[in-house]
């Protein structure tokens, strides 16, 4: 693990301006523009990323493309590919309190958690992937017997894949390791407001003998380089993590190009519900507060809607909110802090107006609602329960990502479906009863690609994340991701 010591030694170290990784050399963009990056530990600038245009795209495309049509990579033999992989993985691992104060200079996320969420979850990612590179297997079909019928894999080409800023290498590795490991290239366009972990990366595929142009990694702001990259014509599938309202326009963007295919992991409001029966309400709340407050509130599965029946309303809510009263807040580089930094000023005040709004709409502020640590230039806010939410108001139907969680009753289990099933997200869910058919009930019922039961926010490669409704199609992570990236080829061969 790390100490604070091992953390004050290298949290200050100065970042150079950063390139583009474009082939096997680090470039500048083309039009010689840069962007300040800004700490939300502090406020102050850390370094510089490059602003891509479509010009930077198009090379960082084309490069992806020669790479592929080469073969050096998508016909590297299994094993050795594999080995690569590992070397990825083991990078990573060797070097993981550097990655994680990276990200957290640049995104906020408290250390405790980054650590984990972020080297060491995207080092597990590249793991699980390189040993599905030869456990993966094509199919032979039961046709009839003058023929043999085959079902290939064939890797689709060239990936694009938009990344946001709560967990960029974690998020990252979801999208890039399949990808690689079905044998395509990559171009991946990681946010403006948190690159810096995606380039360290860059770095590392290349010293782990990834060939150049496999991985190639264009920064800059989504409204160019990104709408760039999900309009080239070259760029077969393309796979996004953001919000709804991006995940809309990529679609016009595919539809006005190519008709590449688009795969999307979007946002969530998801419900968390308690029931009356719950066997241990203090560790529900425990956990329910954490399953919001970590990063935060800036997790896309974040448990933002409490539903809890009216039985044990005031109960719970005392329960939870004297919990997160005690969470300190405060430098994400700081050991001892629960909940570090917002990711930038203006995700701060959009955290902030939606608490106001649902003021004025009858909602009642229980704790927090209030910036801190002003005086560090930085940007924090208390963890925030609002409670007497009720289904039309704005706080319940959209997602604040933010350290913002509402409360709101229901007397019976219909009611609690309705609510949990009253927006037009459908990406994680929990439900807390000791009941066994009641839970199993509500996982029929709930609309959503993830249930917690009895806990809230647990995660691994092993189970894919899914959204429904307007929370996204396809998966991330599990042997489901892999056919993002894959092509079916059906072979009739007569005998
Ligand atoms: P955005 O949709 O604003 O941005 C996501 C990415 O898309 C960024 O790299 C951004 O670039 C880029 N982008 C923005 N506009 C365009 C455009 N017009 N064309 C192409 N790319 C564009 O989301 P946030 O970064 O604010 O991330 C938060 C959202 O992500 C939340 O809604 C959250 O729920 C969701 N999320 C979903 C997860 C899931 O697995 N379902 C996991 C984590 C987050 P730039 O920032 O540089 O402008």
């Amino acid at each position: 693990m790390y100490n604070q010591q091992e953390i004050d030694k290298i949290r200050y170290n100065s970042i150079p301006e950063q390139k583009l990784l474009i082939g096997s050399k680090w470039v500048k963009a083309k039009q010689g523009k840069i962007q300040n990056i800004i700490s939300p530990i502090n406020g102050e600038k850390i370094s510089e990323i490059q602003v891509s245009d479509e010009a930077d795209v198009d090379e960082a495309v084309k490069s992806s493309r020669a790479i592929f049509e080469e073969g050096q990579w998508s016909n590297m033999p299994p094993a050795a590919k594999k080995k690569v992989m590992h070397k990825i993985a083991d990078l990573i691992e060797g070097n993981m309190l550097e990655l994680a104060v990276l990200g957290v200079r640049d995104n906020g996320t408290e250390i405790n958690m980054a650590y984990k969420a972020e080297p060491g979850s995207a080092a597990e990612t590249f793991r699980y992937y390189a040993e599905a590179i030869d456990k993966v297997y094509g199919e032979i079909s039961n046709t009839s017997n003058d023929f043999v019928g085959l079902i290939q894999r064939e890797p689709v080409g060239v990936v694009g894949a938009i990344v946001p800023w709560n967990f960029p290498l974690m998020i990252g590795a979801w999208k890039i390791a399949p990808a690689l490991a079905m044998g395509n290239s990559v171009v991946i366009k990681p946010s403006e407001a948190a690159s810096l972990s995606i380039l360290r990366l860059g770095e590392i595929c290349l010293e782990a003998g990834l060939p150049p142009g496999t991985l190639n990694i264009v920064t800059g702001n989504g409204r160019t380089a990104g709408q760039a990259l999900a309009r080239h014509m070259d760029v077969d599938v393309l796979t996004f993590t953001g919000s709804g309202n991006t995940g809309r326009q990529l679609l016009e963007y595919s539809a006005q190009s190519n008709m590449k295919r688009v795969y999307q992991e979007l946002g969530g409001k998801s419900p968390n519900i308690i029931f009356s029966d719950t066997d241990n309400l203090e560790e529900a709340a425990k956990v329910s507060a954490m399953g919001i407050f970590r990063n935060s509130g800036e997790v896309c599965v974040a448990g933002s809607r409490l539903l809890v029946e009216d039985k044990i309303h005031d109960e719970f809510l005392n329960l939870i909110s004297n919990f997160s009263s005690k969470l300190k807040i405060g430098d994400p580089l700081d050991i001892q802090n629960d909940v570090g930094a917002i990711n930038s000023e203006s995700q701060l005040q959009s955290d902030m107006n939606f608490v106001k709004k649902a003021e004025t709409e009858g909602g009642i502020v229980e704790l927090g609602g209030k910036r801190v640590h002003k005086e560090t230039g930085g940007f924090y806010m208390e963890p925030t329960i609002v409670s007497s939410v009720k289904k039309d108001m704005d706080i319940f139907q959209n997602e604040v990502f933010g350290p913002v969680l509402t409360v709101t009753s229901f007397s019976n289990e219909e009611e609690a479906v309705q609510l949990a099933n009253g927006t037009s997200f459908g990406l994680a869910s929990g439900v807390w009863t000791a009941n066994l058919s009641r839970a199993h009930r509500m996982i029929k019922k709930i609309k959503a690609g993830t249930v917690f039961v009895n806990t809230y926010g647990g995660s691994d490669n092993t189970l894919p994340l899914t959204g429904v409704k307007q929370s996204g199609n396809g998966s991330d992570k599990s042997l489901h991701a892999l056919d993002k990236f894959t092509d079916l080829k059906s072979v009739w061969m007569k005998l």
